[in-house]
């Protein structure tokens, strides 16, 4: 049987990534759509801008999320927690990908998993779960002999650097070193630096054009250099990673899991 799936904050640029995910994937059904009362989407069929033939409006009645299987929320924290405590209610499990939550947030979102199964995770894509996995067991398998550098590239509107997948990512080579990243991260060099520090994990930071995400671990050795390197090239990569983690809830009833469990880590 199809899973039946929510999506809110619809008009969003997620939201409508994972509408038009929901809408190509045969195993999943849209049962609602909803955003905030004062979207300019409130009362549009969804169906009518993806050709596809569904009945299904944009609403801001929360009652709508009865009889669904999956709610997917990539929406603001404010907005997450109320659907939080509604899925709570009405017995349906979350896939929450909203980012910046605070710490009390967090912990109600563990409580709620032990009566409906939740997947909370701040960075979807597959590609980047399984960087993340093979990252540290290179580091481990390399180990200290080799230097570790993380380089990436993104649009030229990035206001932050480095970005936190590449932040994640040198943290898990340092878990592969059995290292604190504290303790080891290079942010930057620039003049007289000195020779390179063994057991470092240097970071460089490319901007421009409309890149959307590229990141690349080195491991430089003595004769031999290691790399590995993860592009995204739309937002697809989330949405398509938080319906793979809808699927993996069916046969959850509670619990809490994160993109790890999804891709069988754990
Ligand atoms: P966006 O601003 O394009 O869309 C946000 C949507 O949420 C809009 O439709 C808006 O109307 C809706 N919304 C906001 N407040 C609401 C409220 N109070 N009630 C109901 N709906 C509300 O943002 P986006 O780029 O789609 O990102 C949304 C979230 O997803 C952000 O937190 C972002 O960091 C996160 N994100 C996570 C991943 C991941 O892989 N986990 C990937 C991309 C974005």
């Amino acid at each position: 049987m199809n899973t039946k799936i929510v999506i809110v904050g619809v008009s969003g640029r997620m939201g409508m990534a994972l509408l038009e995910g929901v809408f190509a994937d045969d195993e999943l059904m849209l049962h609602a759509a909803l955003d905030r009362a004062e979207s300019a989407y409130i009362g549009r069929n969804v169906g009518a801008q993806f050709g596809v033939d569904s009945e299904v409006k944009v609403s801001d009645e929360i009652a709508a999320i009865n009889g669904a299987d999956v709610l997917i929320d990539f929406t603001r924290p404010e907005a997450s927690m109320q659907y939080v405590k509604a899925c709570q209610q009405a017995g349906v499990k979350m896939v929450i990908g909203t980012t910046g939550f605070i710490e009390a947030e967090k912990i109600k979102i563990e409580t709620a998993s032990k009566d409906n199964a939740i997947v909370f995770a701040p960075n979807m894509s597959v590609g980047v779960t399984l960087l993340l996995n093979l990252v540290e067991q290179a580091a481990k398998v390399l180990g200290d002999d080799y230097d570790i550098e993380v380089v990436e590239m993104h649009h030229r509107h990035k206001v932050d650097a480095p970005s936190g997948t590449a932040l994640r990512l040198g943290d898990a080579a340092a878990q592969g070193l059995g290292r604190n990243i504290k303790d080891c991260a290079v942010y930057a060099r620039e003049g007289f630096t000195g020779e390179r520090e063994a057991g470092k994990i240097g970071f460089a930071t490319l901007r421009g054009g409309d890149v959307v995400g590229d990141h690349t671990v080195i491991y430089a050795g003595t004769g031999e250099r290691v790399e590995i390197t993860h592009k995204a090239s739309s937002r697809a990569t989330f949405a398509l990673g938080a319906l793979r983690a809808a699927k993996f809830l069916s046969n959850k009833e509670t619990g809490l899991f994160d993109m790890q469990d999804v891709l069988g880590f754990k």
